[in-house]
């Protein structure tokens, strides 16, 4: 099959979801320079014998897992689709002033927003509204606090949205040093080395990759069910064979910011995401709330505001025979928002969070995908102009606080960037570091930077070892 007509093929789920024709690997080396033609002469190995794609039996790599996944090809095939500068973003407004803000600057807010999110909820997530009231006044929860023995601490949403972004740096570095990847089959081994956080109270004595050595990511805060249990199975969860297929917890959507951040189509992040959340979560609200929500996040980084891009979701989930939930959950959010702004202008502003907790208290608890995801973008929409409120209303209420507070900051950091996000909590955040670390390597591989990529394109010793994937 020649490249246009593999492009032009597409794989469907199970459940009738499309996976469309994406060439994700590809187009994830698309932004480093092609191996030249004087490279491929003098690598033997690549001009005789089958192409690399059939030559691979087993692993990562294997046809059988390349099957599985339309998306995949050699990179050395050389028609990738155009990627990387997509169109230049508007300026947003942070504190009274217009600021044009950097891919970095959006991929920073968004990890870190979703940390902060994760750690204003982190000591609330089991609480009713009227228990947080008590314990931390009438506006509940106003700042950071302790939770877990810890200031500010970040639980499993912020440690698996990591290993999310890690995992997809291997996969574009194994796909660049190798000429070919599974990306789904590198997300399951990054959740596992996540499963060993869970397991053991600080890294073992041999590690693989640089994130994995982070003792701050050792720490066992409430994890998910079927995060725990779909990731203990001998064999990895699939679009046609799910693990826990009728799990639709908020697991899967919590973890995927990272799909929406590579800088690719919206299509695209839906569709990993879609493939990945398979590995925890078969209910289709399950997975098919991850996709919406990289949809979400990738149309921001494009520019788009949060409102803009969850109508575009909204339109996507319409689409899918099994996307009910998600689509009215999203709907009710969209509602929602509206009915806000209609609040906002009858009432005084003292009385904004109260009526933001009653609008939130109507989408759900966010237990499950599709509620988590609505309050998290009913947060964002409503509050748009005030990240610390759109934060605040997203934990403050009776339900999965740190979850559906981790998907609004991802949201809210991706539109306003690290710049546009409270300073002095995020400068408090446990693992601030390391977040922020996560994030700009991540931008350092979609932009093929000197340090990550050689000559060649391939790998440098030093990204290797930090980013094993060759
Ligand atoms: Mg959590």
């Amino acid at each position: 099959m020649d490249v246009a007509a593999r492009q032009g093929s597409s794989a469907r789920l199970a459940s009738g979801v499309a996976i469309p024709s994406a060439v994700f690997v590809a187009g994830l080396a698309a932004t480093f320079p092609a191996r030249p033609a004087h490279a491929r002469r003098r690598t033997g190995r690549r001009r005789r014998g089958p192409p690399t794609r059939l030559r691979a039996r087993r692993g990562l790599d294997s046809v059988e897992a390349q099957e599985r996944w339309s998306g995949c090809l050699p990179l050395d095939h050389g028609a990738w689709p155009v990627v990387g500068s997509r169109r230049p973003t508007s300026p947003v407004i942070v504190e009274g002033e217009s600021l044009v803000l950097s891919y970095r600057d959006r991929v920073r807010g968004c990890l870190l927003g979703g940390a902060l999110g994760d750690a204003l909820g982190a000591g609330i997530e089991f609480h009713a509204l009227e228990e947080i009231r008590r314990a931390h006044g009438p506006a509940g929860v106003t700042g950071l606090t302790d939770a877990y023995g810890v200031f500010a601490p970040i639980t499993d949403d912020t440690q698996m949205t990591l290993f999310t972004a890690e995992g997809l740096i291997r996969a574009s570095v194994r796909g660049r040093s190798r000429g070919i990847c599974h990306p789904p089959s590198v997300l399951w081994q990054a959740y596992q080395r996540w499963l060993v956080t869970q397991r053991q109270s600080k890294p073992p004595a041999e590690v693989s990759g640089w994130l994995a050595a982070q003792p701050v990511l050792y720490a066992r805060r409430a994890p998910g069910n079927a995060c725990l249990s779909g990731l203990a199975q001998p064999k990895m969860g699939t679009p046609d064979n799910p693990a826990n297929p009728d799990s639709k917890g908020c697991g899967a959507v919590m973890r995927s910011a990272p799909f929406g951040l590579l800088r690719r189509e919206p299509e695209d992040a839906w569709s990993l995401a879609v493939e990945c959340a398979v590995l925890t979560h078969g209910h289709p609200s399950g997975y098919l709330a991850a996709g919406a929500f990289a949809w979400v996040v990738a149309q921001v980084l494009d520019g788009a505001s949060v409102l803009e891009g969850a109508r575009s979701a909204l339109r996507r989930v319409e689409e899918e025979p099994r996307g009910g939930e998600v689509a009215a959950a999203l709907r009710a959010a969209l509602d929602a928002a509206g009915g806000a702004a209609a609040d906002e202008s009858r009432a005084d502003v003292g009385a904004a969070p109260d009526l933001l907790a009653r609008r939130v208290a109507g989408l759900g608890e966010g237990w499950v995908a599709e509620e988590a995801l609505a309050i998290a973008v009913f947060c964002a929409v409503a509050a748009a102009d005030d990240p610390a409120a759109a934060l605040l209303a997203a934990v403050n209420h009776s339900g999965d606080s740190d979850s559906t507070g981790a998907i609004c900051g991802n949201l809210v950091g991706a539109a306003v960037g690290e710049p546009g996000l409270p300073a002095e909590w995020v400068e408090e955040l446990e693992g601030y570091d390391v977040v922020r670390e996560v994030a700009d390597d991540l931008v350092r591989e979609i932009t093929g930077s000197a340090e990550v990529a050689d000559r060649w394109g391939g790998a440098t010793t030093e990204w290797a070892a930090r980013y094993p994937g060759g």
